[in-house]
């Protein structure tokens, strides 16, 4: 089992290998270094602490962090998606906000569970997951559709505790 401790690691020396930094606010740094080790064990890889993961390597090959959008966020935000990486003048400014997704809405799609393209290979078991609920950030109102909420809301950096189920209304 991956410790704490070992994805500490692990970012700090990618972080230094790119000449970034981890996020200033420790408390915050660690929701997020927890999130990536217990997505690596859940899923057996460290998908994004702050994006639906399908679960299936193949569909979350882009999100395993460092994701694939990492550095042109960073080039062009100074920070990624979920502010575990920053530049230096974001580190030192602590301007840290919320920036675009650039992951492309198919990928995000699919990694909900619709089918909006041909199922990769080996993905047929995440079409329409039945443990999957609809939920909301109780701070800005991000709505996510997994089986938990995110460790930390990719748009208001609410906590995950800030987020609630969306129950379904039945009709009558
Ligand atoms: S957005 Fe940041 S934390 Fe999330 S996968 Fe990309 S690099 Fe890792």
């Amino acid at each position: 089992m991956t410790t704490l401790r070992e994805v500490r690691k692990r970012a700090e020396l990618d972080a230094q290998s790119r000449g970034y930094l981890l996020n200033p606010d420790a408390e915050f740094l660690n929701g997020l270094l927890e999130g990536l080790r217990v997505n690596e064990e859940r899923w057996g890889y460290p998908s994004c602490p702050c994006r639906p993961s399908a679960g299936v390597f193949d569909l979350d090959r882009d999100i395993i962090c460092p994701c694939d959008y990492r550095d042109p966020d960073v080039e062009e935000f100074g920070q990624c998606y979920c502010c575990l990486y920053v530049d230096r003048e974001t580190h030192e400014s602590g301007q840290i906000k919320p920036i675009p997704e650039r992951r492309p809405q198919e990928k995000q799609m699919l990694a909900l569970g619709f089918e909006t393209e041909p199922q990769v290979a080996g993905a047929e078991s995440t079409a329409l997951p039945s443990k999957r609920k609809l939920y909301y950030c109780k701070v800005c109102g991000y709505v996510v559709f997994r089986e938990e909420p995110p460790y930390v809301c990719p748009i208001c950096r609410a906590k995950k505790e800030f987020f609630a189920e969306i129950e379904p209304s039945v009709p009558r």
